[in-house]
């Protein structure tokens, strides 16, 4: 909801992952959405990868061993 069908421009609104109203930072995404798409989680059109399953675990390793950075 809420995005026209059909519009391929990503309009600052909310982050291009689907459900996420996180405002955008970097590509339409919020930098989490941002951190998963450089992780190749997820599209550039916001949807996830067919192994998202497999490769969320990898990142959420990744994020475990970087500690959280809650930085502005
Ligand atoms: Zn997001």
């Amino acid at each position: 909801m809420g995005k026209e069908p059909g519009s391929g421009n990503i309009v600052a609104e909310g982050c291009t992952h689907k459900g996420c109203k996180t405002k955008p930072a970097r590509f339409g995404f919020c930098p989490e959405h941002y951190e998963q798409f450089k992780f190749g989680l997820i599209k550039k059109t916001g949807e996830p990868v067919p192994d998202y399953d497999k490769k969320f675990e990898q990142y959420a390793a990744y994020k475990a061993r970087r500690g959280v950075q809650k930085a502005a």
